[in-house]
């Protein structure tokens, strides 16, 4: 069995492996938090890209200000390790996950939800008046506003207003501020494009806080915004908070739109398990551990090939010119994923290295917490 344990090198580890590359993450952590800290907007990162309470902490620590969560039972995983300012951005549905929500709600009176309609917004508070918590706690509440993603979100505007003012009979939530995600700008490759639309959607996003500030409503969080966008959303009027999340490991996919600004610091380290043809290799990392939903995951340091999946769990490296690709047998390759968050829910564990030698072993805590 290939070994993790502090102290050793990355030789020692058996594939395919999640391996990251220490002083990258800490530059890519760093730049973001620089890049932001003029604007004065906090950083609540999303923590669907790590799935890692450690790296939460880390980020934390750096000086970012609690962070995201898609699904209740990754939030249960958070507070659990003693994460607990923790923002829910998928909408809380059904009886057994409002009542999960409610349970946790009583050990982590921080947490926020968003809700984009009536009977969401009401279930959760049904159930916190069934079930009084000691005390009475207000459970933090954002409206979702569709701000052109067209995913989920009630319509900006006055539908925004009139939701606001329902939720404002619902005792046991307290309106806090909007949450619009524009999730459609992220990847867009122009940088032009992306700030032009993201500046629209920002705008139809703050002028819908301000009507309902208008109308009475203390409406103190605007959040937003993903590592295409966080820039562009924390220098717009009205912004008080951005959600990146993939900038700390960054994939080929955010590369391509955002550019080198941040830097790979995860690769999946694979070995050439079979070289059938003198242009051709294969390695041992296949569909089970690196995505192919944005495209296929590149070789590092390998310009030239190019990698496509033999199924689970093989991978095909080609060499596009004449002659032999120069990899053998037992070479072992570094492949950095298209996509990041659902390469890494494929892993157990994050080996994390400074220059080779293995420093810390992180579990990917929330890895299948899709609840
Ligand atoms: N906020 C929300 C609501 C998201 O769904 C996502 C990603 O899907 C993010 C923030 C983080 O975006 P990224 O990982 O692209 O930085
Ligand atoms: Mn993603």
């Amino acid at each position: 069995m290939g070994r993790r344990d502090p102290g050793d090198r990355l030789s020692s580890l058996d594939t395919p492996s999640m391996i990251v590359d220490l002083d990258i993450m800490e530059a890519n952590i760093a730049r973001m938090i620089s890049l932001l800290a003029p604007t004065g907007v906090d950083i609540r990162p999303h923590l669907k890209t790590t799935k890692s309470p450690v790296l939460a902490a880390k980020l934390i620590q750096a000086g970012c200000k609690g962070g995201c969560v898609a699904k209740v039972s990754e939030a249960e995983v958070m507070v659990d390790s003693g994460i607990d300012d923790i923002f829910i951005t998928c909408e809380i549905v059904g009886a057994p996950k409002v009542a999960r929500l409610i349970e946790l709600f009583k050990r982590a009176p921080r947490l926020r939800i968003v809700v984009d309609s009536v009977p969401c917004a009401s279930a959760i508070n049904a159930a916190l008046e069934a079930a009084p918590i000691p005390g009475n706690p207000q459970l933090q509440t954002l409206i979702d506003v569709n701000v052109g993603q067209n995913r989920t979100g009630v319509a900006p505007g006055e539908p925004t207003l009139v939701l606001a003012r329902s939720i404002s009979a619902l005792t046991h939530l307290k309106l806090i501020g909007v949450h619009g995600y524009e999730g459609h700008l992220q990847h867009v490759h122009s940088r032009d494009e992306r700030k032009n639309h993201c500046r629209q959607a920002m705008t139809v996003l703050s002028q819908t806080a301000d009507l309902l500030r208008a109308n009475h409503f203390d409406i103190k969080t605007v959040t937003t915004g993903g590592t295409g966008t966080a820039e562009f959303c924390a220098t717009s009027r009205g912004i008080t908070e951005v959600q990146p999340g993939s900038f700390i490991f960054m994939d080929v996919d955010y590369r391509n739109a955002v550019g080198t600004y941040f830097s790979h610091s995860l690769t999946i380290l694979s070995t050439v398990i079979s070289k059938p043809e003198p242009r051709r290799v294969v390695i041992d990392a296949g569909l089970k551990s690196l995505t192919t939903d944005s495209g296929y995951s590149e070789p590092k340091g390998l310009p030239g090939i190019s990698y496509v999946d033999n199924g689970d769990e093989h991978g095909s490296l080609s060499w596009a010119n004449e002659g032999d690709c120069g990899l053998e047998v037992g070479d072992r390759i570094e492949m950095i994923p298209s996509h990041i968050d659902p390469t890494v829910n494929l892993h157990d564990f994050y080996c994390a290295h400074r220059k080779g030698v293995i420093e810390e072993i992180w579990p990917v805590a929330t890895r299948g917490k899709v609840q």
